[in-house]
């Protein structure tokens, strides 16, 4: 298996009464972590906000359409971005990689170190314009915001487990999530069964870490003796779509003045994937030159 290298499962349960998806994000959080050195906490909620993102690119159906979840908060911890296109793409950052707090057990709790906060879904589906939903975070921990957005703003009643596991060594151990969604003719009794099943279902990534596959803790777990059918599994990959290009044309938005400020040259890096790109004084003076009429 490639090293930066998960899986998206689509579902249904009970003859298309609920919708399931569930994701295995270890290997991309891990990648993540190291990409950007991030520290325990940042990476925690990293991985919760990026394998949500995961989660719901599996409803986008236009191609090249991306979903984004952007966390904002007024606590230590700041909050971040995650991007994923509906090929299973993912890109994103924390605002505070490197929060490192004194006392240790601070460092594994994400709602208290947010504090009050914002969580914000962009849908971007082709040429129409961006869909946009907004709400305050419930208690940061980012399952239960996340059902709050969907229930709030899309009326969709939403069941959401998600985990990070991380050691002292800052390996992720594991992490994933799964995702189940009432459709408007669910039956309230199995709906209630699901969700006394997710009370007692522990968190993923701890079954995980135990060798369970998300299978297996379906199986055993949320939809014990339900009838329920995976119809398709899709790799997901933590990947950037940045290019030299793409920043020349930023750099062309700053105007002949500003750019006429930068004649050293400049290393813009991209905040997604860290990766820096060189414009030497020469390369500057010809964008000036191409936006000179
Ligand atoms: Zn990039």
């Amino acid at each position: 298996m490639n090293t930066n290298e998960g899986s998206l499962l689509r579902g249904s349960i009970c003859e298309n009464q609920f919708r399931l998806f569930a994701a295995d994000t270890t290997a991309i959080v891990q990648f993540l972590r190291d990409t950007h050195d991030l520290y325990p906490l940042p990476s925690i909620m990293m991985g919760r906000v990026f394998t949500a993102a995961a989660l719901m690119s599996g409803e986008l159906k236009a191609p090249n359409s991306e979903i984004a979840i952007r966390v904002d908060a007024e606590g230590a911890l700041k909050g971040g971005i995650a991007i994923a296109t509906k090929e299973g793409n993912l890109r994103g950052y924390a605002f505070e990689p490197q929060l490192w707090l004194e006392d240790p057990k601070e460092n594994l709790l994400v709602g208290k170190n947010l504090g009050k906060g914002t969580l914000t879904v962009i849908k971007q589906s082709g040429l129409k314009s961006p869909y946009q939903g907004n709400i305050a975070l419930v208690d940061g921990e980012i399952a239960s915001d996340l059902a709050n957005y969907y229930m709030q703003s899309e009326q969709t009643p939403s069941l959401i487990n998600l985990g990070v596991l991380i050691d002292p060594n800052a390996k992720i151990r594991a992490a994933g999530g799964i995702l189940i969604q009432e459709l408007p003719n669910a039956d309230l009794k199995i709906s209630c069964q699901i969700q006394a099943n997710l009370a007692k279902t522990p968190n993923v990534s701890d079954l995980m870490d135990m060798g369970l596959s998300l299978t297996d803790i379906l199986n055993k777990f949320l939809l014990k003796d339900l009838d329920w059918e995976i119809s398709k599994t899709s790799p997901l990959a933590l990947s950037c779509d940045c290019s030299k290009e793409r920043f020349a044309g930023g750099l062309r938005l700053l105007g002949v003045e500003e750019l006429s400020q930068l004649q050293d040259g400049i290393e813009p890096v991209c905040h997604y994937c860290n990766k820096s790109y060189s414009f030497s004084g020469e390369e500057i003076s010809e964008l000036i030159r191409s936006l000179k009429p």
